[in-house]
């Protein structure tokens, strides 16, 4: 008998795919066959494995070896599949009882030495492998904490070949890993390190409730940044399910920290407006990688100095953000992310961003028209809170007489909001105000006309259209949650349509 199987895992975008490692000895030349189509790094794979296997003292079998991954018409990518395939090699070689790895999930890169290494997404491919009903995973020693995240499968971390082999051979055993208790995780910035600045501070509390993107335009220094950063902190905690889709995302994505907790809080993404495509929307050769739009799942894209960003990857934005997903082509394959995030875009009134009051700026009426207007278009039509912050004065800094609110206490109004909103869209499907679709807004939660004339006014004159008139109504709304009021007044309504930038053409 000189066949072997076990098992590992592919990646196809965020989900795990179960892989089974055929090995078959069969008498010929000395030569490996792989088949079942390996990308370049798993053909490569198999001279790290024989390398391996010779350091850790065995020998590599000189016969014709077919090694064989299945189901062959998925694309295998990466280094993964390594220690599987070198254990599958010394179950038929007869170093190894085949039944010891016959239902043996197997991850992790070998060194040619022997040594174990880390590779990327192993939360998903624990949760596949644990959702095809597979009760043991044996993972690199560094991805032990983001393997246990996975309930209901045992994991078995080495940190060499040799570990591994001993065993399963049955000469010494790797104990089962224990998760260490996830370390406290330190404060994120705080709301009351915001001075001044009460329209952007009520901003971002307004884009909290609702889960509205927001546009914060105003000159350097009045804080755009610092209040696009305090966003996550006043979102919910992420629950269960969202916690491990945005750990996935990292761990594939390579940015999950060694010793891995899960993601818990909302992510914070801050691309420059110089990023490549792939690296804010996603790609790379081989394993395809998610971007950092992707990295904002559930979480928050903040684009500053906006205008800087080519149009065509402004525009490429719209579509995922409005889909949740973004499904990405690459040669090798294709990959689907989810992408839930909500967007901070920030600009500068002009291109020379010179501080407001200085009188260095020289740009002309028509430059900063120009400017400004590169961000019109299709992405901003999805914007429902459009504030222009005023420079912090001098004033603004000695008149702090009350101290600015902390993030605790503003999250907790965000709470109560958004909990008004999804009791009152039970049964909908949806539980945000900027979720709510135009007609909804019309039908089935309009506003009472009493409190709508002042946008009436603003339609008749054309300063609002009918997409605006949608987004003041929605902003409205989650005003009215704030506030706790059962529908928005006058004063909601009034305050929503202030909430957005007079100079962008709605
Ligand atoms: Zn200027």
């Amino acid at each position: 008998m000189a066949l072997a199987r076990t098992w590992s895992v592919g990646l196809a975008g965020v989900q795990g795919a179960m892989v089974e490692v055929e090995v078959d000895l069969a008498s010929g030349l000395p030569t490996v066959v792989l088949v079942g189509l390996p990308d370049a790094v798993v053909r490569q794979s198999v001279d790290r494995v024989r390398a391996a296997v010779v350091n850790t003292g065995h020998d590599f079998p000189l016969r014709r070896v077919t090694i064989g991954l299945s189901p062959a018409a998925m694309p295998k990518q990466g280094s993964g599949f390594d220690l599987a395939l070198a254990v599958a090699v010394l179950a038929g070689a007869e170093v190894l009882p085949a039944a010891s790895v016959r239902d043996l999930v197997l991850l992790g890169e070998l060194g040619l030495d022997g040594s174990l290494r880390a590779v990327r997404g192993v939360l998903p491919a624990v949760l596949a492998a644990a959702r095809a009903g597979h009760r043991c995973v044996v993972v690199p020693q560094d991805n032990a904490d983001e393997a246990g995240l996975v309930e209901g499968i045992e994991v078995l971390a080495a940190a060499t070949l040799g570990q591994v082999v001993a065993h399963l051979a049955g000469r010494a055993r790797i104990p089962a890993h224990v998760r260490a208790a996830p370390a406290p995780l330190p404060p994120g910035p705080d709301l009351a390190d915001v001075v001044g600045q009460a329209a952007g501070r009520r901003a971002v509390e307004v884009a909290a409730a609702g889960g509205h993107h927001l546009f914060l335009s105003g000159p350097p220094g009045a804080g755009k940044t610092m209040l696009a950063e305090r966003l996550p902190g006043l979102l919910p905690p992420l629950d269960e399910q969202a916690a491990l889709e945005v750990t996935a995302i990292a761990s594939i994505a390579g940015t999950l920290p060694l010793g891995a907790p899960l993601v818990t809080r909302p992510t914070f993404e801050s691309p420059h407006h110089s990023a490549t495509m792939a690296a804010l929307v996603g790609g790379g050769s081989g394993q395809i990688r998610p971007g950092a739009l992707c990295r904002a799942h559930r979480g928050v894209l903040f684009l500053d100095e906006a205008p800087e960003f080519p149009r065509t990857v402004l525009d490429t934005l719209r579509q995922p953000l409005e889909r949740g997903s973004v499904t990405i082509h690459r040669a090798s394959g294709s990959a689907t992310f989810p992408c839930r995030a909500q967007l901070v875009l920030a600009a500068n009134p002009c291109p020379c961003a010179s501080a407001a009051g200085d009188t260095a700026c020289t740009c002309s009426a028509l430059e900063r028209r120009r400017y400004q207007s590169r961000l019109s278009g299709p992405l901003l039509d999805r914007i429902d809170l459009r504030v222009t912050l005023p420079p912090v004065t001098r004033a603004a800094w000695l008149d702090g007489v009350e101290p600015p609110e902390p993030t605790s206490a503003v999250a907790a109004r965000v709470r109560a909001a958004r909990a008004t909103a999804a009791e009152r869209m039970a049964g909908t499907g949806l539980s945000l105000n900027s979720q709510v679709p135009g007609r909804l807004l019309r039908d089935r939660w309009s506003v009472p006309r009493r409190s709508l004339t002042l946008v009436e006014r603003a339609l008749e004159r054309g300063s609002l259209s009918v997409r605006g008139f949608d987004r003041v109504l929605r902003v409205a709304w989650t005003l009215a949650d704030l506030a706790g009021l059962a529908t928005p007044g006058p004063d909601q309504v009034a305050e929503a349509l202030g909430m957005r930038l007079q100079r962008v053409a709605a």
